[in-house]
């Protein structure tokens, strides 16, 4: 019984005393479709065969929240976004717990009076993604959505007209003509459901969802935390990572980026993007880009989503009252802005992947 103790003392002392994951390596693997953008998973494991699992088991799930999330596609047995945005007007709706927790999580934004990101938007939203849509498919023709179409659209965009039961489960829209479109944070929402995951599964990771990242504790190989490049909006390239504004140094954080230089179509020459402010229901300009830290990525997600529709200075005072949340804003100009505790993250204000 000694002996034993003595042993488990010796191991417990060997593992003090090895640097932590002294034995790992550092492994990747990319997937395309998933969400309809390229996700990375980066870690460090013992072996490839080791990675390999917790890469299969993540692009399980992933895959599994793709389908509760869809808005676009039904599938047999499943109360996805799709059959919610079909049917929850009739009866309410059990709904898979993953749908329900993202639901409810942006409900309590909208009542705590953040409405700059309007989930419940989703009629609004719809009638601008069938317009960009036409437009990218037939540039000759490409037109804007007609205003007294929005303007009547957005008379179904309350969000009290959501009714939650918690205890059920379920969903019901007390108007019929509500539609949720949960792009603003499905991404945020699901690295946090696969951050749960990877944290006891590899704690040293980097998660890229289509340029949403979450990341685990720091790589094991020396550096105290992985650099996360914010993208330029001038030039942006998913083949040259060279083309970046500035490298900021995270462990166990979130960053994510909300631009207007990926989805847009262009109208007489002028382009017109993806983030809908709901007070004009246009593309909102005050801004070409914005990245967001903070440790959530569900809040990161759609808190770039919130600034972007507000004005740089009202932006910044938000996040500013907000702990733990930092930003950094790209202006028209290529001005840089960034939050006071950037400094703790951003190279060009001094910050390493040592310190
Ligand atoms: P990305 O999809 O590029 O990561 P965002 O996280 O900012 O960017 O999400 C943009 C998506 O959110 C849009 O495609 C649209 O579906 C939705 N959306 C746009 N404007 C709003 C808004 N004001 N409130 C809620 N959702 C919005
Ligand atoms: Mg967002």
């Amino acid at each position: 019984m000694k002996r034993f103790f003595m042993w488990v003392l010796v191991a417990v002392l060997l593992v003090s005393i090895l640097p932590a994951g002294a034995e790992s390596q550092k492994f990747s693997v990319s997937w395309l479709g998933i969400f309809d953008t390229q996700i990375t998973l980066m870690g460090f494991m013992e072996s490839q065969e080791e990675f390999n699992k917790v890469a299969d088991e993540t692009a399980k799930r992933l895959t599994e929240y793709n389908r509760i999330f869809d808005a676009y596609n039904s599938y047999p047995d499943l109360h996805n976004l799709w059959y919610v945005n079909r049917f929850a007007h009739q009866a309410p709706v059990e709904i898979p717990g993953e749908l329900y927790s993202l639901i409810a999580w942006c409900k309590e934004k909208w009542e705590s009076g953040m409405r700059e990101t309007n989930i419940a938007m989703g009629a609004v939203l719809s009638i601008w993604h069938d317009y960009r849509t036409a437009g990218l498919e037939h540039p000759e023709t490409a037109a804007l959505p007609p205003m007294a179409e929005l303007e009547e659209a957005a008379l179904h965009t309350d969000f009290d007209q959501v009714i939650l039961d918690d205890e059920k489960q379920t969903v019901y829209f007390a108007d019929p003509r509500i539609k949720l479109d949960i792009g603003a944070v499905a991404k945020g929402f699901s690295a946090d459901l696969i951050g749960e995951y990877l944290r006891q599964a590899m704690p040293s990771f980097l998660l890229s969802l289509g340029g949403n990242i979450l990341s685990g504790e720091g790589p094991r190989d020396g550096r105290k935390h992985w650099g996360v490049s914010v993208e330029s909006p001038f030039d942006p390239s998913i083949f040259n990572s060279a083309n970046y504004l500035d490298v900021l140094y995270v462990d166990g954080l979130s960053v994510v980026t909300s631009g207007d230089y990926w989805r847009y179509y262009i109208v007489d020459g002028e382009k017109y993007h993806h983030i809908i402010d709901p007070d004009t229901l246009m593309p909102a300009r005050h801004m070409r880009a914005n990245t967001i830290v903070c440790e959530s990525s569900t809040l990161a997600d759609f808190m770039t989503t919130s600034l972007f529709v507000l004005s740089v200075e009202d932006g910044m005072k938000l996040v500013e009252s907000m702990e733990g949340v930092e930003a950094l804003w790209v202006l028209d100009s290529g001005e840089i802005l960034m939050s006071s505790g950037m400094a703790n993250y951003a190279r060009s204000l001094g910050a390493s992947a040592y310190q």
